[in-house]
């Protein structure tokens, strides 16, 4: 019933685009640290969503009944509980074998990209040690491999992903390489 993640016609992978809606701020931000475009609908109201959905062709992550239509693909959520909310999509969608993590923004949804080599943003510490920064294109966020990275590290081990060092984009170089 659910697509699943395919490969475009240039051979590359491209998984599903999403869109949550009302109560699922945090199942957004979760698939956005792996790396998947997760729209989130805060402030709309569901039939100005499903107009988003429509128009961004993007799947519908609700916890209300909304009904499926030819154009309109729906994911109910069942749980109020992040990590079920999160492995339910995880395992419908089959996305554990496309996970890009830390390489897209978590406020904005937008892809990161390499920052300026001159930005003094970061801290010292991390400028001294040569780490890769990156920043948002849309609000102007930085990000670089800190103690919130580690955070979410441990929350996904918590929750049975472990994430090798070598896997994070932030420790890797450029998204745009990708
Ligand atoms: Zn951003």
């Amino acid at each position: 019933m659910y697509s699943a993640a395919v490969a475009n016609d240039k051979g590359e992978f491209a998984p599903p685009r999403f869109i949550a809606e009302g109560e699922l701020s945090r199942l957004a931000k979760n698939l956005r640290i792996l790396g998947f475009d997760c729209a989130y609908s805060g402030g709309f109201s569901l039939p100005e969503t499903v107009v988003q959905a429509l128009r961004e062709d993007r799947i519908l992550l609700t916890c209300k009944p909304v009904a499926e239509t030819e154009k309109l693909q729906v994911h109910r959520i069942n749980s109020a509980e992040p990590r079920q909310q999160w492995t339910a999509t995880v395992a419908a969608f089959s996305l554990s074998s496309c996970f890009h993590p830390f390489s897209r923004c978590l406020e904005c949804n937008r892809q990161l990209r390499p920052a300026p080599t001159c930005t003094d943003i970061p801290p010292e510490s991390v400028r001294e040690r040569g780490l890769p920064v990156f920043n948002c294109p849309q609000c102007g966020r930085y990000y670089w491999e800190g103690s919130h990275v580690q955070r979410m590290r441990e929350r996904l081990s918590e929750w049975g992903l472990s994430l090798p060092k070598s896997s994070s984009v932030l420790s890797e170089g450029s998204v745009d390489d990708r």
